[in-house]
């Protein structure tokens, strides 16, 4: 009868809606509007389903080496998982271990706090400032360890380098965990500081540049101490977290950079374009170095394009949350979404205007 005193109780986290309608246009977790690398159809299409009679690989191995080499790291340098969820929920379970308070900004990617409530981490969130970039003397004071997201999410804004470098170096008793889920869109990486810093964990996913989310890949660089730790817990848990056909798909999406190269150019493209367009629309925004645009209207509040457009079948998110109540994030898709988007707006926000 008191079982439900026992319980490890949660608030989970909330995903973007997954319309069940085909037919919308979903601008609203960030996925990417072009398919994956077409070897990767090729390895699904000539997948032998033989191999799945045995267990995967449970080091990953030749999906660890292709990263490594991709990035010029040793695979001792390299930990990969289901998503970087997975990859970042096993690196708060391994390293915020210290009973200190874990440091990370009041805006930023809305897991944090629930991984941290799950594991019982305790967490201080440091104000950003009113244009959404972190103030850097709010990460030196003592901490159990830090979390940023560079690019930030859902802010879009890009944390200098010499910044992030300034952090690091100033919490060498602590894991510095750096989550560059956005960062291929013309951010600039943490990884050359992992020869520097040991305390540095840098977390990328396959799920918005590379255009697998439904395959669910992200990894993890930093020092080989670090991944270690980070592969005991693993294996603690789950030996075998990555499927067979996951690694397959994983490795034939690394070796085509070509193809990688120019999806992130054309969605690099559009972010542009649709951010002049918006601009005349009188929407303002932050400099997004990711596959979104954050953006607030002059005039009308978002809560009601967000409905408008939704009524409309164009699912942008919207978080009813202190400071970004006003905001909309809007992820990149092709360019005729995107020109949707855009026509729509124009008629709802003259017709709200008058
Ligand atoms: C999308 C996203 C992730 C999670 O990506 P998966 O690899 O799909 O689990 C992690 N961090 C941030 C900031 C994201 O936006």
């Amino acid at each position: 009868m008191n079982w439900e005193n026992h319980v490890r109780k949660v608030v989970p986290y909330v995903a973007g809606e997954q319309p069940k309608n085909q037919n919308v246009i979903k601008l609203n977790t960030n996925e990417n509007p072009y398919a994956p690398a077409p070897g990767v159809a090729q390895v699904i299409q000539n997948f032998d389903c033989e191999i799945l009679r045995k267990y995967p690989d449970p080091d990953v191995s030749v999906l660890v080496d292709v990263l490594a080499k991709y990035h010029g790291l040793d695979s001792s340098q390299v930990f990969v998982g289901v998503g970087s969820d997975d990859v970042l929920a096993m690196s708060f379970l391994t390293f915020f271990n210290s009973g200190k308070p874990i440091l990370f900004p009041d805006i930023t990617y809305s897991f944090y706090d629930v991984w941290a409530n799950l594991y019982r981490i305790p967490y201080e969130r440091q104000a950003l400032d009113d244009n959404f970039y972190i103030k850097k003397e709010d990460y030196t004071k003592k901490n159990g360890g830090i979390v940023l997201a560079n690019p930030n999410a859902p802010t879009g804004i890009m944390t200098e380098l010499s910044v992030l470098e300034e952090i690091i170096a100033a919490n060498q008793d602590v894991v510095v965990i750096v989550d560059e889920a956005y960062v291929d869109f013309d951010g600039k990486s943490c990884v050359p500081f992992i020869e520097k810093y040991d305390n540095l964990l840098v977390v990328q996913t396959f799920s918005k540049s590379r255009a697998l989310a439904g395959m669910r890949i992200g990894y993890a660089m930093g020092n080989p101490k670090l991944i270690q730790y980070l592969n005991d817990v693993k294996f603690s848990f789950n030996s075998y977290t990555m499927n067979a056909l996951t690694i397959a798909v994983g490795v034939a999406s690394v070796v085509d950079e070509v193809y990688f190269r120019q999806n992130i150019a054309k969605v690099v493209a559009t972010r542009e374009r649709t951010k002049i367009e918006l601009a005349k629309l009188d929407f303002t925004f932050g400099d997004s170095k990711t596959n979104f645009i954050f953006a607030t209207h002059k005039i009308v509040p978002a809560q009601e394009i967000f409905e408008a457009l939704r009524a409309n079948q164009i699912y942008v998110r919207h978080w009813n949350k202190p400071r970004i109540a006003n905001y909309l994030r809007i992820s990149i898709g092709t360019d005729e979404e995107m020109d949707k988007l855009i026509t729509f707006l124009e008629q709802f926000l003259s017709k709200e205007k008058i």
